[in-house]
């Protein structure tokens, strides 16, 4: 506290992100990151840009990696927008298309960022329940259409812990259920199996969705995010960023990015480990008596019936693993475990044996 903060600073609650251990021997199931380094092309494209340049200010536009991103999706370069990380697009999406002073909706059990960036500006929000399987339920989020008495409504999908899918028909009804007001599809886990709502684009003008190059094309460390929209829909979102920061993504990230989407090869590749892993991780802790809801992300949502979530994260950890245990209401039964590579999946399955059965 200090008189010197404004009375914004006083109100924020912040995100606390999943902990970055500073021991290396951890094994680190507990943010999602991708457990195999970003491929290598990216790399030697970082490598290739480090030298006498630095001292330019990079693309503020990011033109070619927009227009890269925009080929990948069959969609123009201006819809199109990139951010540092889609935290930060998802931030500026909130400033620039949420905030109308009506109630944003989202599920109560979902990337908790959401409400730390409806305090940061003041957007009045209201938490949908998720029902009782933990699925996001489309006829929960209609209001009432006509009064329009909404300012927004932001799904993750896959949501984030649950890992569960909403389908592309529910997300067209979404749509069009709430044609005046926008609907932000953060799809941050997208790739590991769901299918993108991205051709609903052309066809819906309230439609944001947003991915990263954090989880599934191993880039936390570079901060790359990108969202597709209809064009003024981008333009909005690029008022607001110009309006900040004009250069958030750097030469490297920039580089670094449009190398990654181009090695097609690794990513098909990495994503079919981390699916496969995904299976031999499943059916080991379901013999272990695991419940786990139905995933197509790089994680697992899993309770066991017995054993509390709270003593197992700390005992795992006591064994050098890491998961991540939300504290909620209705979270704090469940742990998030991220797939990690197949020989830690075996080990968090062996070390889970050995503390169930100890
Ligand atoms: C990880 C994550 C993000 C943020 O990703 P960055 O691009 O690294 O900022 C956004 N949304 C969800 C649901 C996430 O899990």
């Amino acid at each position: 506290m200090s008189r010197f903060w404004s009375p914004l600073v006083h109100n924020l609650t912040p995100y606390i992100p999943g902990e970055q251990p500073k021991c290396k021997d951890l094994i680190k199931l507990n943010t999602n990151e991708s457990p195999y380094g970003p491929s290598p092309k990216a790399l030697e494209a970082i490598r290739k840009a480090t030298g006498e340049t630095l001292r330019l200010y990079p693309d503020p536009e990011s033109f070619a990696l927009r227009e890269a991103l925009g080929q990948h999706v069959g969609l123009p370069a201006h819809s199109v927008f990139v951010g540092n990380g889609s935290d930060e697009v998802l931030a500026l999406a909130f400033q620039a298309l949420l905030a109308h002073g009506e109630d944003v909706l989202f599920p109560d059990i979902t990337y908790s960022f959401y409400k730390v960036y409806c305090t940061l500006y003041a957007i009045p929000y209201r938490l949908v329940p998720l029902d009782a399987d933990m699925t996001i339920v489309v006829d929960d989020y209609s209001i009432d259409p006509r009064s329009n008495s909404c300012g927004g409504i932001v799904i993750a999908n896959p949501n984030a812990p649950t890992g569960k899918v909403l389908s592309i028909d529910n997300i067209r009804r979404l749509l069009t259920l709430h044609q005046n007001r926008v609907v932000i599809v953060d799809e941050a886990y997208v790739d590991f199996g769901a299918q993108s709502a991205v051709p609903l684009v052309k066809e819906y003008p309230n439609l944001l969705v947003v991915q990263t190059f954090s989880k599934s094309r191993a880039l936390a460390g570079l901060r790359v995010g990108f969202a597709f929209g209809q064009p003024d829909l981008i333009e909005g979102l690029t008022r607001v960023k110009n309006s900040f920061n004009s250069y958030p993504l750097d030469r490297l990230a920039q580089v670094g990015a449009l190398a990654s989407l181009q090695d097609k090869e690794w990513f098909t590749n990495t994503i079919s480990f981390i699916v496969r892993d995904r299976m031999t991780l499943i059916s080991g802790l379901k013999e272990l008596g695991f419940v786990i809801l139905p995933s197509e992300a790089n994680f697992i949502y899993v309770k066991h019936p017995v054993h509390d979530a709270t003593k197992l994260a700390v005992l795992l950890r006591t064994r050098s693993i890491i998961v991540r245990h939300l504290i909620g209401p209705r979270t704090s039964p469940w742990l998030r475990i991220t797939i990690g590579t197949e020989k830690q999946c075996l080990l968090l399955l062996s070390t889970l044996r050995e503390i169930l059965y100890s």
